[in-house]
Parts: C-alpha cells; sequence; structure tokens
C-alpha cells in the first residue's frame, strides 16, 4: 500500500500544482516544523519598478535632469545582461532607446549586484556592500535619501561610475496578493515562518511586519543563507522547508530538508529543490505539506 499511497499523493500534487521530485520528497514533507522564506521573488512578484531616482547634485535643475538620464543610461546597461529582478526594473525604466551602450565584461556579482563596462565606463550596480567592496564613498546627502527610501519599504541601489558614486535608485516590489494568507495557513498548521532574504534590515521588516512573519534575517549573502539553516539543523528546530526562487537560494535550497522552488523562478532553483509549484500561488506551499501529511497518516 505504500509505494501505491505514494504515487496517489504525487499524482495529486501534480493536479494542484506541486511537483515532487519523488516519492521520498513526499514522505519527508510531512515532518516539516518550520518554513523558511526568500523575500524577493518569492514573497513578492519579484517584478519590481524603480520609483525614484536620485544623483549627486547638478549645477542647476538641468544638469540634475541631464546626470539621472545618464544614471538610468549606465545602470541599465550594466544589468542588461542580469537576470536578477532588480536589473530588469531598471532595464524597463530605461526603455529600448536607452539601451544602446557598448557593454563589455558583465559580471553578476550573488547576494550584492552587477559589474560591468558600459561605453567602456567601470559601473557598478548593487547594493552597500558591492560599494564597499569597490571602494566607492557614498555621499552623506545620498544615504540620507537612501535611509528615507529604505523607511518606505523600497530597496536601494546604488550605482558607482569608474570609482565613484553616481546615484541611486529606490526600487518598490510588491507582496504576492496570497502571501499573507499562505504565511497565516502554514502559521495555523502550527509551522514556525521565519523570512530570510539579501535584502536590507529595513525593507525585509516592512514586508515582513505586512506579511505577519515575526523572524527576519536581512542582508544575507547566500552561504549566509545556508549556514542559518545548518544551525537550527544542528539545533533541532527541523525538519526545515525552504522556500526560493533564484540562483542565489539554490544552495540554501540543498542544505534544507525540503527545498521548495517557484515555478516562474530560476532553472539552478528548480534543479535544488524537493518540490517545484507550477506557477507562483504561494498558498500551494502549504497544499504541499498538507498533502504529504494527509499521504503519510494514511500509511502510517
Ligand atoms: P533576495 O534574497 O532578497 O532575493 P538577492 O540575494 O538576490 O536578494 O540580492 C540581495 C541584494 O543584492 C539585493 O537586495 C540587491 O540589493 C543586491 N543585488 C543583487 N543582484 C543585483 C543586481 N543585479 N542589481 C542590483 N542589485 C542587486
Ligand atoms: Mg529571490
Amino acid at each position: 500500500a505504500t509505494p501505491t499511497a505514494i504515487l496517489v499523493g504525487t499524482g495529486r500534487g501534480a493536479l494542484m500544482g506541486i511537483l515532487f521530485r519523488n516519492g521520498e520528497a513526499l514522505e519527508r514533507a510531512q515532518a516539516v516544523r518550520r518554513v523558511v522564506f526568500d523575500k524577493t521573488g518569492t514573497l513578492t512578484e519579484g517584478r519590481p519598478s524603480v520609483t525614484d531616482i536620485f544623483t549627486v547634485k547638478g549645477i542647476d535643475e538641468a544638469d540634475t535632469r541631464q546626470r539621472e538620464r545618464e544614471l538610468l543610461y549606465l545602470a541599465a546597461n550594466a544589468e542588461r545582461g542580469s537576470e536578477h529582478p532588480l536589473a530588469k526594473s531598471l532595464v524597463t525604466k530605461a526603455g529600448p532607446a536607452l539601451l544602446t551602450a557598448q557593454v563589455t565584461g558583465f559580471s553578476a556579482e550573488a547576494g550584492a549586484g552587477a559589474v560591468a563596462f558600459v561605453d567602456g565606463r567601470l559601473v557598478c550596480v548593487g547594493n552597500r556592500r558591492l560599494m564597499e567592496q569597490r571602494g566607492i564613498a557614498l555621499d552623506p546627502t545620498l544615504l540620507t535619501h537612501a535611509e528615507a527610501l529604505e523607511a518606505q519599504g523600497k530597496t536601494v541601489v546604488f550605482i558607482g561610475v569608474d570609482g565613484c558614486l553616481l546615484g541611486l535608485v529606490g526600487i518598490a516590489d510588491t507582496p504576492r496578493p496570497e502571501a499573507k494568507a499562505a504565511i497565516a495557513d502554514l502559521q495555523a498548521m502550527g509551522l514556525e515562518v521565519a523570512m530570510l532574504t539579501g535584502d536590507s534590515e529595513k525593507v525585509a521588516r516592512v514586508v515582513a511586519e505586512e506579511l505577519g512573519i515575526a523572524e527576519v534575517y536581512a542582508a544575507l549573502q547566500p552561504h549566509q543563507k545556508v549556514a542559518i539553516i545548518k544551525r537550527w539543523q544542528a539545533e533541532g528546530r527541523g525538519p526545515i522547508a525552504m522556500v526560493g526562487d533564484g540562483i542565489n537560494d539554490a544552495a540554501a535550497l540543498v542544505q534544507a530538508d525540503i527545498g521548495i522552488a517557484m515555478g516562474k523562478g530560476t532553472d539552478v532553483a528548480k534543479e535544488a529543490a524537493d518540490i517545484t509549484l507550477l506557477g507562483t500561488n504561494l498558498r500551494n506551499v502549504a497544499r504541499a505539506l498538507r498533502l504529504s501529511r494527509a499521504v503519510m497518516r494514511v500509511i502510517q
């Protein structure tokens, strides 16, 4: 009866848009006690859009406008080769007319940003850590703008050119409509819920509060997501399910007892996962765990 129940369970899952990698994944999911979510592209739409642009002040209004256009041009072209949602928002904001630069030496810096030569100028687009790594000093006025944007729950992306800070953009990404209900579903099942994100503390807090998640770990690099999951496992707080969408989540999805990849996520995440959700309905996380519990109850 055991293999039959599992076959039926995986089949039922598939009908709901929940793909279990194998029968063992379906069995293991039943014991999950803690569910952790990546934020960007997982709890949020991952279709963020540029809402604010600030540059180092020009000599007059026209000069400032010119700098803003230059910032968008350099940032968007540097990000053309990136599949990160923040990169896509810059590309979208710039539009095809601005995406005409000569770009060479593009490199994605996991959990930090992107670097490329744009028309021969070295452009760094990313968070504070990337600016620090590249020796780009942050201007106090721009930092004030950055803090104001973060207080609104926006992600701040800094743009450095040839070693100097040119400015920053504010990018807003809204939670998926069903995210709050999906978290509540899990909490009602007696599961602990936490967020692990590469985004800044302030942005993470605003989103987490909106969704009813009390436990938040922010400004994490991919290997730090793995380390936190390992620590919980060592402390006996598992089994742990991790839900993510990006390349930056792949290692954490593997480390977790159950890795769950979003259907619209990257292939790397799906390859690393035990469960893949077709589509993006976050309520399928609780449904997957409930299905596993139901199947295992039948067997036991
Ligand atoms: P999350 O865990 O929220 O999905 P990531 O690990 O993908 O976030 O990225 C962490 C942070 O690094 C982002 O919030 C952003 O500040 C920065 N970042 C990463 N990739 C890029 C990029 N291509 N362009 C700009 N910023 C980036
Ligand atoms: Mg992500």
